[in-house]
């Protein structure tokens, strides 16, 4: 157990409210030096912080990056979501334990590394990939996973600054010409390090404009006539969502959901790391407009270098009077908090979100009343993910019409499109919403990797779609993909070439679902797991052909049941998938068929000693 002086000084640092629970038992972890939190540390840190036992237990037990037995010096995290699944993280564990000698679950002897399989690590421009602690590696080979772990040899565990150098944000943004960056359009010129840098490059000045100049009526309707809409999966127009919180003069919040954990999506944190003011300045210019004084960034826990970057920058801002009281001498205050995730995909939910934001477990609450009425300590909150509020300082700058130049009316402005998978290049590129998947493909992507063949293409992440040939030419915008049956979903373009198995690929999925349903309705709790359940029969080719209906009834049970939209995704990326692959499952209903793929996922993560 930890020495109670450690645990009081830890929690004093961050204050004893429920509401800190997840930073201090992160930093507890931490300091343990072996990524533990054991049951004697726990009860003492529910006596001094006053907290039934049983709700820390429940808490540590909902979120999946702790763990109350002792790991090792260096926790490894191989990612084997869609994205890594497909670019070869099999071969990642296959690698991992020729070298280490551990299968997920154990340590090596020495303490030294501990391996576990995770879900998506959110750089899937650079999978396979690999969180070690909190230092992410990317561009696995057999050869890199040599000289990474024996680097670790040499040191000790830091709770670093800056993450694994693989990973810079600028190698994972595309360079090609055409792109109509926006977003895009400072990062690597402005230092992120630097509040001095941001407010060089005109930072914060849309802030001033608005604080000193606007009033937050017009601000609503500038952003109403911009068109934008919420970039996180809903596409709920901003301006309307904002005005749902302005009423009352009672304490109000500004949330931004930074957990950014849909398979195949990694644009936030680019953005979030390349330029932290930016999202301060537009949580600001919210704040005014609502009567907010305080804001929060709930940033998933592995994003390490975005939560550093930004502590740093709000620092800063706070040092240079830019946050805090009186802002721009205009008699408004505002101040800006960061909660970290704990590895729970759920909580990108906003209700769960909420809930994880106040020290509990993240269950999506019932809706309504929704978070504009009633959200984080039941008071008015506005929720909005990273994108949408980087895109409000432009607007304010640049005004509705400018903004409202790209992209299609009913849709406007650009979207960062997420390219992963079987391409020749991935990374992140903007342009125009409504961009098509043809042209990201071919122009952006490079065409598929080795000359293959296109099989398809998983747009929106886990809960998304799967589009064939046929939707090349759909426009990748919030209302014609789901007027085509799909979804646009975060922005997520996942590329899957002929070698790709539609069952294997579909194993991944409802793994994953089953894997990060929080279990609080049964409709998902039993339905994620039957799902999985079906995906399993196919791919060890024992299903019968009915068990394919028997598969999309049961998705369709869910999505008419469960509370949240967890549950009610499934259904989308199974009956698409059929669509164009039917004939690839009713194959796997004969016994006889051979399936490589299948075999390989079925030993890797299936079998008993696979954990
Ligand atoms: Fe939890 Fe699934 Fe129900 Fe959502 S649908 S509340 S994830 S059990």
């Amino acid at each position: 157990m930890m020495n109670t002086e450690t645990i009081a000084k830890t929690i004093n640092k961050y204050g004893n409210d429920r509401e800190h629970l997840m930073l201090i038992l992160r930093d507890l972890e931490a300091q343990s030096g072996m990524n533990v939190l054991d049951t004697d540390t726990l009860t003492e840190v529910a006596e001094q912080m006053n907290i039934p036992q049983s709700a820390v237990a429940g808490f540590l037990g909902f979120y999946t990056m702790f763990k109350k037995s002792p790991r090792a010096k260096y926790l490894i995290r191989v990612c084997k979501s869609g994205p890594c699944h497909v670019m070869g993280s099999r071969t990642i564990f296959d690698e991992v334990e020729d070298l280490l000698g551990i299968k997920p679950g154990e340590a090596t002897k020495d303490g030294m590394f501990y391996l576990e399989k995770c879900e998506c690590l959110g750089v899937c421009s650079v999978a396979p990939a690999m969180m070690v602690n909190y230092d992410i590696h990317g561009n696995l080979t057999k050869e890199s996973l040599k000289k990474i772990f024996d680097d670790y040899r040499k040191k000790e565990p830091e709770f670093g600054e800056e993450c694994g150098p693989e990973v810079e944000e600028k190698a994972c943004i595309l360079d090609n010409d055409g792109q109509t960056k926006r977003l895009l359009a400072d990062i690597g010129k402005v230092d992120p390090l630097s509040v001095d840098s941001y407010v060089q490059t005109g930072g914060y000045k849309s802030a001033e404009k608005a604080i000193k100049g606007i009033k937050p009526a017009e601000i609503i309707d500038i952003m109403k006539d911009s068109g934008l809409r919420g970039r996180g999966g809903a596409g709920f127009p901003a301006g309307m969502k904002w005005s749902f919180v302005t009423k009352g003069d009672m304490q109000k919040y500004v949330i931004c959901n930074a957990d950014e954990g849909e398979p195949g999506t990694y644009k936030d944190r680019i953005l979030m790391e390349g330029n932290p003011h930016l999202l301060i300045e537009g949580m600001m210019i919210c704040g005014y407009t609502i009567g907010a004084t305080e804001g929060y960034i709930y940033v998933r826990g592995e994003f390490r270098r975005a939560i550093m970057r930004l502590q740093k920058a709000i620092d800063q801002a706070r040092e240079k009077g830019i946050l805090g009281k009186n802002l721009f001498g205009s008699g408004f205050d505002f101040d800006v908090f960061i909660k970290e995730g704990g590895g729970a995909y759920v909580c990108g939910e906003e209700t769960s979100l909420i809930n994880s934001m106040e020290g509990k477990r993240g269950y999506p609450r019932f809706k309504p009343p929704f978070p504009g009425g009633s959200g984080f300590m039941n008071l008015p909150s506005n929720v909005n993910n990273v994108e949408t509020y980087m895109s409000v300082p432009m607007i304010i700058d640049k005004g509705a019409d400018w903004y409202k130049e790209m992209g299609p009316s009913f849709c406007s402005g650009t979207k960062l499109y997420c390219l992963s998978g079987k391409l020749n290049e991935t990374g992140l590129v903007e342009l125009p919403m409504g961009t098509t998947m043809r042209e990201l493909i071919d122009k952006y992507g490079k065409g598929i990797k080795g000359g293959k063949k296109f099989k398809f293409a998983h747009v929106g992440g886990s809960a998304g779609g799967i589009l064939g040939e046929d939707l090349m030419d759909l426009p990748l915008d919030i209302d014609s993909t789901t007027k085509a049956g799909v979804t646009l979903g975060s922005g997520v373009v996942m590329v899957a070439d002929e070698d790709t198995c539609p069952v294997d690929y579909m194993l991944q999925i409802l793994d994953f679902f089953e894997h990060e349903s929080c279990g609080q309705c049964v409709p998902c709790r039993v339905g994620t797991s039957h799902l999985n359940y079906y995906a399993k029969k196919f791919a060890s080719r024992t299903a019968k052909v009915e068990d394919i209906d028997a598969m999309v009834a049961k998705a369709q049970l869910m999505k008419n049941g469960s509370l949240c939209a967890l549950g009610q995704s499934p259904i989308l990326p199974i009956t698409t998938m059929l669509k164009y692959f039917r004939a690839d499952f009713e194959k796997h209903c004969d016994p006889s068929y051979s399936c490589p793929e299948c075999d390989r996922s079925l030993k890797r993560y299936f079998s008993e000693g696979s954990h």
